[in-house]
């Protein structure tokens, strides 16, 4: 990001305020910034309609509204699109667009790289490179618009990173994106994952977040959960779980989704799918099961349909709500930090 200038995008509207008073102009000029940008994703200050002459020259100085570049985009048989985005310092950073029953889900990363270092995941293998700030993030959405004509109805915070390592920036984010003024994304429509950082899930409860909770959990015992989920040592199982149910008391029983990749051989056993059961008793909350998606190079590999479909059933039978979310766009690469690691591989080639 450039030094000197701070991105419009990373504004809230009080900021925008603050930046009309500057500027010597109406404040009620902040809510057409609010309306050309964020709703209807303009970037070029000249194209702004309803901008007085003397705000457009105040912020051709003294903000930046450019956007990322686009290195590469990638689009699946089912519609997925990748894009691949370079940040003003050159890094990249990956945002996926999923439609699905008719809406476009936007999936948001929050980090260049991760430090949480799960075992089955391709962008723990860079570490961490560096938080994104509020402004990459609604970046991405923006971008979609630009270079995809897409605005997308629900977004995801399950691109790369885990958002509650880098909470200032994430709640920044949720703040500009659900402003009804502004991009007024539902609360509802907007989805926080975790791989369960308890103390960042205890914060978002009392700061109430604007926006709904996923857990990654992924194993139902800490023997497993600690090999494939590292955090999990810090984190155990007994110890997430509690944390969640109180998020969900103390939050006037706010429904909350569990996410767990099912890898052949290591967490699909019957055995596993009945201590889960266990585990979610009484929580409202939905399963996504998510049968891996598996890369080059990766140890892990993909159970059998009829694997899946076996969890699946002792789940439901259970009571539970339990969908299997196929990954989308598996003809391209739509593993989070696929398409990046492809990329960069042809530059080394
Ligand atoms: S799965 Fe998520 S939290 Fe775990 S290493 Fe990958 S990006 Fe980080």
């Amino acid at each position: 990001m450039h030094e000197s200038k701070p991105s419009i995008f990373g504004m809230s509207r009080n900021e925008l305020i603050a930046l009309c008073q500057q500027a010597g102009v109406k404040t009620v000029h902040a809510e057409t910034l609010l309306a050309e940008i964020f709703r209807k994703g303009k970037t070029s200050l000249s194209d702004m309609t309803g901008l007085p002459r003397a705000l457009q020259d105040w912020l051709q100085t003294h903000v930046d509204s450019s956007l990322p570049q686009l290195l590469a985009r990638q689009r699946s048989g089912d519609g997925t699109c990748k894009m691949l985005l370079a940040m003003h310092d050159g890094r990249e950073v990956e945002s996926v667009l999923i439609p699905a029953a008719g809406r476009l889900t936007q999936c948001i990363s929050t980090q260049v790289g991760c430090a949480i270092g799960c075992t089955f995941c391709l962008t723990a293998t860079a570490g961490l490179v560096r938080h994104l700030s509020a402004a990459e993030m609604v970046m991405q959405i923006v971008s979609a618009q630009q270079f995809q004509q897409q605005r997308p109805r629900n977004l995801v915070l399950m691109g790369m990173g885990e958002p509650l390592h880098n909470y200032d920036q994430v709640a920044r984010f949720l703040h500009i994106v659900t402003d009804p003024k502004g991009m007024a994304f539902s609360p509802n429509r907007v989805t926080l994952s975790t791989a369960g950082l308890v103390p960042a899930i205890r914060r978002m409860q009392q700061d109430a977040l604007p926006c709904n909770l996923a857990v990654s959990l992924n194993a139902t015992t800490d023997e497993v959960r600690d090999r494939i989920m590292p955090i999990n040592r810090k984190y155990p199982i007994r110890m997430l779980m509690h944390t969640v149910r109180e998020y969900i008391a103390q939050r006037g029983g706010k429904r909350v989704l569990i996410e767990y990749v099912l890898l052949a051989g290591i967490n699909d056993t019957p055995a596993d799918a009945q201590r889960l059961c266990a585990l979610l008793d009484g929580l409202d909350c939905t399963v996504n099961l998510l049968p891996f998606n598996a890369h080059t190079g990766s140890a892990f590999a993909r159970p059998t349909e009829d694997t899946v479909s076996a969890f699946r059933n002792i789940l439901v039978q259970a009571g539970l709500v339990a969908v299997v979310r196929d990954s989308r766009g598996r003809d391209i690469s739509a593993a989070c930090g696929q398409l990046r690691t492809e990329i960069s591989q042809r530059k080394q080639a």
